[in-house]
């Protein structure tokens, strides 16, 4: 670090993003990427004529991928904001409900980058260990004052809560915000979109980084109450009002408008999830039980570092968080069916 660096910033926590190899060697299982490439209808959206428009600015109000989302989940313009992928979302967010007094509880094992987006906001962060079993119990919420963040599906567990729960914790108190991650939910958990017209203080995030596999086009959005949208916009247009390219707004809204492609999508993750789950089970894996597109899994054999080290010397590529209480289980993606037949297939080698 330089001596300039201020105070604020050496308190930072800075997020660790899982490796990203510039070549092809690997079968990549790390970062829940889609194994598919995006609709066919995203590339016919991305024109020459378009790329010509880029010395335009993008619409600051994301008209066209906002109405297309708002469409598909049956809500108005007002319900939706955009971002340069969830985690922008989850920044707008953490600024606009938290701050002095006012802290974020969130479990012990989740996405770190809740971790991260506290530190960078000086908040106070009540981690609530999972249960025993990985298991979130919204009991262990009910009474915490600030912002509740909850994974649903939790990663890198993949385990989910019912709605029921979080409507649980939106009734008990509603006078804080509830945010519900929904980066995975696509792959088999109950969404909280149909509950964001109930509830004041519930805020609901996707991404289209994994279901809709536009990862790196960044795109992710929040559903919820016109009020708490009209919050969000407040520290968006403090901070990056241009914040969704031109060809990320068009690629977003054909994503959105294809849905046949995206239910095949989906469809063909949750077939090849249940089948990798059998097979490691078969061979003496411990694996949780998933509704995202990764398994957490544990092997009798190996210490999870161990397991990550001989699968990346033999080419394939899953996450390991050499943490307290998952140390010995790795997070694998979801890969096409002939990726997964490879992981099974190199395990029986070690
Ligand atoms: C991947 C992920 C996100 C955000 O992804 P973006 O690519 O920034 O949209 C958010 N939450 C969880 C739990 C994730 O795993």
């Amino acid at each position: 670090m330089s001596r300039f660096l201020s105070p604020e910033a050496q308190r930072l926590a800075p997020y660790t993003p899982g490796e990203q190899p510039r070549d092809q060697r690997y079968i990549k299982l790390n970062t829940n990427e889609s194994p598919f490439p995006p609709s066919p209808k995203v590339l016919e959206a991305l024109s020459r004529t378009e790329a010509e428009k880029l010395y335009l600015y993008s619409d600051p109000a994301c008209t066209g991928l906002n109405g297309a989302i708002a469409k598909r989940y049956g809500l108005a313009l007002e319900n939706v904001i955009s971002g340069n992928g969830s985690d922008e979302i989850l920044a707008f967010a953490f600024r606009a409900f938290c701050g002095e007094g006012k802290g974020a509880a969130f479990a012990d094992i989740t996405y770190g980058f809740y971790e991260a987006q506290a530190a960078l906001f000086g908040l106070e962060a009540r981690r609530v260990p999972l249960r025993e079993d990985f298991s979130l119990n919204v009991e262990d919420y009910l009474d915490f004052p600030g912002t509740v963040v909850i994974a649903n599906p939790n990663a890198p567990t993949g385990m989910a809560v019912p709605a029921a729960d979080i409507r649980r914790l939106l009734e008990r108190n509603p006078g804080r915000v509830v945010i519900v991650d929904e980066a995975y939910v696509d792959f088999g958990a109950e969404s909280c979109v149909p509950m964001v017209r109930e509830y004041a203080n519930l805020l609901v995030t996707q991404t289209m980084s994994k279901s809709r596999s536009l990862a790196g086009g960044r795109i992710g959005f929040a559903l919820g109450a016109p009020e708490l949208i009209v919050d969000l916009n407040r520290v968006k247009y403090s901070f990056n009002p241009y914040n969704v390219n031109r060809l990320s707004l068009l690629a977003g809204a054909a994503a959105m408008e294809d849905g046949e492609y995206f239910q095949a999508c989906c469809k063909a993750v949750r077939e090849t999830r249940a089948w990798t789950a059998a097979e490691l089970e078969r061979r003496g894996f411990t694996v949780l039980p998933s509704s995202a597109n990764f398994l957490f899994a544990k092997s009798d054999r190996f210490p999870g570092g161990e397991l990550y080290r001989k699968l990346k010397e033999n080419g394939i590529l899953v996450r390991w968080f050499g943490k307290e209480r998952i140390r010995d289980f790795c997070r694998i993606t979801i890969g096409s069916r002939e990726q997964m037949e490879a992981l099974v297939e190199q395990i029986d080698q070690l």
